[in-house]
């Protein structure tokens, strides 16, 4: 039942798939990359192969791949073996083609959230109106009478001015804090939001729930509670709900004593009762929170709570394998392929078999490290092919690899993601999720026009699928990353054909033990999708030049300070 808890949490977490139109088209990019060998004359992806691996992958067998059962054993010595008879060299400098992953879960008992105001208690009950947890690995973690301050949207973003903290120290203060970015008005047109400022429409990572926790550690804050509000959260607290359960986490040298003791979501109705209390109004606040000049609120009001934990350890991996580049001088540069071989394991429902989600992303990257081993002229950069764990609980094998990596991230120049494939035949054209991040679109934008297709951003970048796949990780370090997802407009296909097989998708097979290979597949499409992702993969191997982000994109202060020493 453990991993049936999982489904609903994660739809929150990973894994694009939610229903997309293809309204949005953002100007093409300016630069073209310098153009090599013809897609053409490039080898192709062994779809058949692809196949094959997924089905085993995805068999009863496998279990539905769960971290730390025999499901990894099972894939790990297999992608290991795949690897090897590609003809990849051990990706590990240990010389193995595994990276150790410490992993913990962590499960709280049931507790209430209670908040103090002069003589008044508040009380949340928990899961009604609270969700919350500790990622501290420890017995407990308690918040005792710590005060409460309003801090908007908790941000400080540095390019856009921002910095919701203005004079005022939060260490081991409780912070209340709204989710997405701050919703800026366009002065033009009132009424929608700024698109010079966090992105408009599109959330950036600001807006995560994730970064509202990572900016509380970084504070030293000893809880962050997000205010749950449905449309800007895209998901309803029923799906924060399906968070009470064991949820894991890397196990950090500190046992992650340095994040809040408490993370955790409240209700809106229950946020608007205690700002009352606090004599403040929900509505005002959040208005004044859209503004740079808003300043912290401390609510005068204190919050405890004791949370009680089991906890387990299990000791995962990451698969990985390289192909060493042909250029002396650049082979020690990385360009990187991901995929996660993990799914949910079974549970009273069933084997979560995870055949799109995502054995057939690490069939792609088999079959794409041996189509590289093809390829003439050789890379001039090294390529690695990553098959990351515990991406269905919160992309951790890649936040592993991207925190600890085995070659240097100033050297690792791009990584490609393949989570999920289109199976339903060719496409006029591939979406790519964040489009116009950096200059890896313009590479895949480039293949796509010679095989006569066009490119162009998901339907709903508010909801910020970006940042929710294993690439991610990588982007957040710096490094510039391409997340591809199908194609939208089918070639012999009525025009609402998209509609009907991701409706289908999401309603009856993503993250559930329907997501098997089914007789009707047809991999045509993903043929030419992993054309366009070798061809770019290739290019970039090959390229004078690193990929660099675009202007104003949020990741690009990192990949600059990480390179200043060494501008390319
Ligand atoms: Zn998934």
């Amino acid at each position: 039942m453990k991993y049936a808890v999982f489904i609903a949490a994660l739809l929150a977490v990973s894994c694009s798939s939610e229903p997309k139109n293809p309204s949005r088209t953002p100007p093409p990019p300016s630069t073209s990359p310098v153009q090599q060998i013809p897609i053409g004359q490039l080898p192709s992806v062994d779809t058949d192969a692809v196949l094959q691996h997924t089905r085993l992958l995805s068999s009863d067998e496998y279990e539905g791949r769960a971290p730390g059962t025999k499901g990894e054993d099972l894939s790990v010595k297999y992608l290991e073996d795949q690897f090897r008879n590609a003809g990849l060299k051990p990706g590990n400098t240990d010389g193995t083609y595994v990276q150790k992953v410490p992993l913990v879960g962590i499960t709280p008992t049931p507790a209430a959230l209670t908040f103090h105001k002069g003589s008044e208690t508040h009380t949340l009950k928990w899961k009604d109106d609270v969700v919350a947890w500790t990622k501290h690995v420890a017995d407990t973690a308690t918040l005792d009478n710590s005060d409460v301050v309003f801090v908007g949207y908790g941000v400080v973003a540095p390019e856009f001015n921002w910095d919701d903290y203005k004079g005022i120290d939060v260490k081991g203060k409780t912070l209340l804090m709204l989710v997405n970015d701050p919703a800026v008005p366009d002065p033009a047109h009132p009424g929608e939001l700024d698109p010079q400022t966090f992105g408009g429409k599109a959330m950036t990572y600001y807006g995560r729930w994730t970064y509202k926790y990572e900016i509380g550690q970084q504070k030293g804050a000893a809880a962050v509670l997000i205010v749950h509000e449905t449309i800007p959260a895209g998901y309803g607290f029923n799906v924060v709900q399906g968070k009470t359960g064991e949820q894991f986490d890397l196990v950090t040298p500190d046992k992650n004593m340095t994040r809040p003791a408490i993370e955790g979501w409240i209700t809106l109705d229950k946020t608007k009762e205690l700002l009352k209390a606090a004599g403040q109004d929900f509505d005002a606040l959040k208005q004044q929170a859209a503004t740079r000049d808003f300043k912290p609120v401390a609510l005068d009001m204190t919050a405890s709570m004791t949370i009680r934990n089991t906890l387990r350890t299990i000791n995962s991996r990451n698969v990985l394998g390289k192909l060493q580049g042909a250029d002396p001088k650049l082979k020690d540069e990385y360009v990187v392929y991901t995929a996660h071989w993990d799914h949910f394991g079974k549970s009273a429902e069933g084997i979560f078999h995870g055949a799109e989600d995502d054995a057939l992303g690490c069939a792609a990257l088999i079959e794409m490290a041996r189509a590289f081993g093809k390829v003439t002229p050789a890379p001039r950069r090294s390529i690695l092919f990553l098959a990351v764990t515990a991406e269905e609980q919160g992309l951790l094998g890649s936040q592993y690899y991207s925190v600890t990596p085995i070659y240097p991230l100033a050297k690792t120049v791009a990584d490609i993601n393949m989570d999920s494939w289109n199976v339903h035949g060719r496409t006029k054209d591939l979406t790519l999720i964040g489009y116009g991040a950096s200059d890896l679109d313009d590479y895949a934008a480039a293949a796509a026009a010679e095989q006569g297709r066009t490119v162009h951003a998901d339907a709903e970048p508010e909801k910020g699928f970006y940042y929710r796949s294993d690439h991610f990780n990588f982007a957040k370090q710096g490094v510039p990353a391409l997340n591809p997802d199908s194609g939208t407009v089918f070639i012999g296909q009525p025009p609402d054909y998209f509609k009907k097989v991701r409706d289908e998708w999401n309603a009856n097979r993503y993250h559930t033990p329907k997501d098997v290979v089914l007789p009707d597949w047809n991999l045509d499409g993903t043929r030419e999708d992993l054309k366009v992702l070798f061809t770019v993969g290739y290019r970039v191997a090959q390229a004078d030049k690193y990929p660099e982000w675009k202007p104003g994109n949020e990741f690009k202060a990192k990949r600059d300070s990480m390179l200043g020493a060494k501008p390319r």
